[in-house]
């Protein structure tokens, strides 16, 4: 029969828990599977593959990834409930099926979510993360649809809903405060209109909305504010930076609590390369979650964990399935006058995210 990791003679027992399985949590868990007793919490059964969520709104038919295929054979432990609280003193995290769980080390990984302002029950209102719903409406309700925020997401959602739902008779419009695309070259931003017009997407710019019922649609995608989930965090009396999400130190460790590392969206990872503070990012996460994984095996030998680094390439963005812009960076993620759009764009991108997912599962094979 054979053994799990935890079961081998001699193997570490200090206990890891990992709360959340999305890029960085699954990473660190994995990595991290022959250095300790890892256990995962997650509500979810699957990886959501978040960056695809535009795509599931056009009607992708899945984007998410059993987690048992992941974690088979890793000796990591899932358990399916939602944490919902923190006790630093205690190294205890209660979960939402009563459980208390424990840990020597704790891996805070909750990501982040679409901040849909809370003044407005307004049921047009959809944002990335009810992709499910937002498709089942469009490809039985076609009508106007306004997708607000001009960021990348925003983007990605306005051109991949036209393009899906404008031949069934939906039209889209992109409402964004500033100018749509702000951070691209001005080549970049140049190809992003021309594609958006392309698509019929009607873009309006320099409007600035607070709430969903301000703007007169049929479905209104709200596409401008992502927040880190630190609820739990604040909760256990962790100290936040300035951006709202865990401080942490160049190990990614909170500045309040040592034992506690904050990989992806939910810490304000920094690297002097990358000029500061890092963006919410699968293109972040990824990397964080390695260097946590590292830094808790040397934590957890007695060695002080090594400084993190890192430096950006390109930013990657899907204009449909037909068209993308690959939007090549300095290592401070300020953008270069080199391009690659079209079609072979579009391949580029797939490539990258396929290879994200591709990237988890090899980690898991190899422990
Ligand atoms: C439409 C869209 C397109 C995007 N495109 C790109 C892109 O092209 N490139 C890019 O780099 N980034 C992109 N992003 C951003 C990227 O998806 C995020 O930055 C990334 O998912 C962050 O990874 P994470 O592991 O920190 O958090 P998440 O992926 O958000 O995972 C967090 C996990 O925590 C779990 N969780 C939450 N609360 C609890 C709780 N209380 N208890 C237990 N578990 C919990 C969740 O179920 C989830 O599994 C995109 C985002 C969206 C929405």
């Amino acid at each position: 029969m054979k053994t799990t990791p935890q079961q081998r003679p001699g193997h570490p027992t200090h206990r890891v828990l990992v709360l959340g399985a999305g890029y960085a949590g699954l990473m660190t868990a994995l990595r991290l599977g022959p250095h300790a007793q890892v256990t995962l919490v997650d509500p979810a059964d699957h990886f959501t593959e978040r960056v695809r969520l535009h795509e599931r709104a056009a009607g992708r038919p899945d984007v998410t990834h059993s987690l048992a295929r992941f974690l088979h054979r890793t000796g990591i432990e899932h358990v399916p409930a939602r944490a919902v609280a923190l006790d630093p003193e205690a190294r205890l995290v209660t979960t939402d099926d009563g459980r208390r769980l424990p840990y020597d080390r704790l891996v805070y990984a909750l990501g982040s979510r679409t901040a849909l302002p809370t003044t407005t029950g307004d049921s047009r209102a959809y944002t990335a993360e009810s992709a499910d719903a937002l498709h089942k409406h469009l490809r039985d309700r076609p009508g106007t649809v306004a997708v607000v925020g001009g960021g990348l997401t925003g983007i990605e959602m306005a051109t991949e809903l036209a393009e899906t739902y404008g031949p069934l008779g939906t039209s889209v419009r992109l409402i964004s405060g500033g100018r749509v695309g702000a951070g691209l070259s001005p080549r970049g931003a140049a190809h992003v209109h021309r594609i958006l017009q392309a698509r019929g997407v009607q873009v309006e710019e320099g409007r600035r909305v607070a709430t969903p019922d301000e703007i007169d649609a049929d479905v209104v995608v709200w596409a401008a504010s992502l927040v880190p989930n630190t609820e739990l965090a604040v909760a256990g009396g962790l100290t936040l930076a300035p951006s709202g999400r865990v401080a942490v130190d160049a190990s990614l460790r909170s500045v309040s609590h040592p034992e506690i590392y904050v990989p992806g969206d939910a810490g304000a990872a920094t690297a002097a390369d990358a000029g500061g503070e890092l963006r919410m990012a699968c293109a972040t996460a990824l990397p964080t979650g390695i260097h946590t994984a590292k830094s808790i095996a040397r934590d957890l030998r007695g060695e002080e964990p090594e400084p993190f680094a890192f430096g950006y390439h390109f930013q990657c963005i899907s204009l449909g399935r037909r068209d993308g812009l690959i939007q090549f960076v300095n290592p401070d993620d300020a953008p270069r006058d080199r391009l690659l759009t079209g079609r072979a764009a579009a391949v580029f991108k797939e490539l990258v995210v396929r290879g994200a997912t591709w990237f988890i599962r090899r980690s898991a094979r190899r422990l």
